[in-house]
């Protein structure tokens, strides 16, 4: 499974980079059943996609 972070939208290597993985609410049916959606997101620092500060955040996670 390819995960992708939530924040920065990179690809997150499991086995090597730090990460949270996340579920969010999609919604609830009338009988309270929920569906899930689930996430993952980088620990260490990185910058939200499409900041202009990327690259220097990204200096500060190396
Ligand atoms: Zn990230």
């Amino acid at each position: 499974m390819i995960m992708l972070c939530e924040r920065c939208y990179g690809p997150i290597d499991p086995d090597t980079e730090g990460h949270y993985r996340l579920s969010h609410i999609d919604h609830a049916d009338s009988a309270g059943n929920i569906t899930w959606r689930e996430a993952a997101v980088h620990t260490a620092a990185c910058a939200a996609a499409g900041s202009r500060f990327t690259a220097e955040w990204q200096d500060r996670a190396a």
